[in-house]
């Protein structure tokens, strides 16, 4: 029997899986399986102009090529509006969010943070045009134990970050914002472990205060580097990263344990990506991943990017 662990690797089908997004994919599917977990897929297709058609198959393949098998069936997001707006016309109808009209220049004109301008203008649902729906948040951001990174407080030199703000719902184009979809997936999914990269680390005070604003316990969080190009900047589609290899899995196996920090065999050690995979669950600990935000991966190597260097 299971210990109702739930995990989830939630990727955006805008472009192919590589290093970075396999080194979350192996994290969240090793903490998950050892402690005898669920380890669900889900596809952040919610932004659908940014995403490619046939990815979402790509990534999936990938995952069962590195034996990254997932339990239940995938969700995508772009199936489940009626769900995403059946929660927000009950937040309208009770008060708890509420239309907002103010333009980008407005809210930068207030120093970047939202001011709750248009929280006690009572614009009704008829009106709403080009309206933005936001929540209205009362708490203050908390620090939070991580269990990879331990201790993180609110980063309140950032604006957004500093208090609770009125976070937007569903955008001024219609579409629904990030930070309440994940959110109501992983309650939907009954996720209760959240292991991502640590370029999310920043907007996971906000987060937990979403959850408890919406009455749902916040998961138990962990968040593991990134590989990045630069400084600041995550290997991405963007900045040439390449898309894994999947004929080359063992090996990409043992290069994501040695990024993450383990003192992993080599590739000839195992017999395919099960036993290595079976390894690493074994000698998955949370302790004994680097707490380094992000890993700068090295420009010669064709296993991290892409093209002409
Ligand atoms: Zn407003």
């Amino acid at each position: 029997m299971h210990n109702h662990y739930v995990g989830r690797f939630a990727p955006s089908p805008s472009g192919k899986l590589h290093f970075g997004s396999l080194v979350t994919a192996v994290a969240s599917y090793l903490d998950a399986k050892s402690h005898n977990g669920k380890w669900l897929v889900r596809m952040e297709d919610i932004d659908e102009p940014r995403c490619i058609a046939g990815v979402d198959k790509d990534i999936l393949a990938a995952l069962e090529a590195h034996g990254l098998c997932w339990d239940d069936e995938v969700i995508y997001q772009s199936q489940q509006h009626a769900r995403y707006q059946a929660v927000l016309d009950d937040l309208i109808e009770q008060h708890r969010a509420y239309f907002c009209t103010c333009t980008r220049r407005q809210i930068k004109a207030m120093d970047g943070m939202y001011n709750g301008h248009c929280r006690d203008k009572h614009i009704a649902p008829c009106d709403a045009v080009n309206c933005a729906v936001r929540l209205k948040m009362d708490d203050q951001l908390e620090a939070f134990i991580d269990v990879i990174m331990d201790n993180v407080e609110p980063d309140t030199s950032l604006p957004h970050t500093a208090r609770a703000e009125d976070v937007v719902l569903k955008r001024r184009d219609g579409l629904f914002s990030y930070n309440l979809v994940v959110i109501l997936d992983d309650v939907f999914q009954q996720v209760n472990h959240v292991i991502r990269g640590c370029d999310l680390i920043d907007v996971t005070p906000l987060q937990r205060a979403v959850y408890q604003t919406l009455g749902f316990t916040p998961p138990t969080y962990g968040h593991v580097p990134v590989a990045a190009v630069a400084p600041g900047r995550k290997l991405s589609k963007q900045n040439r990263a390449a898309p894994i290899d999947n004929t080359t899995a063992l090996d990409n196996i043992v290069r994501v344990m040695n990024f993450l920090g383990f003192a992993f065999p080599n590739a000839s050690e195992f017999d395919g990506v099960d036993s290595a995979l079976n390894h690493a669950i074994s000698m998955w600990d949370r302790k004994k991943v680097v707490k380094t935000a992000e890993i700068i991966v090295p420009q010669h190597e064709s296993t991290y990017y892409s093209g002409p260097l």
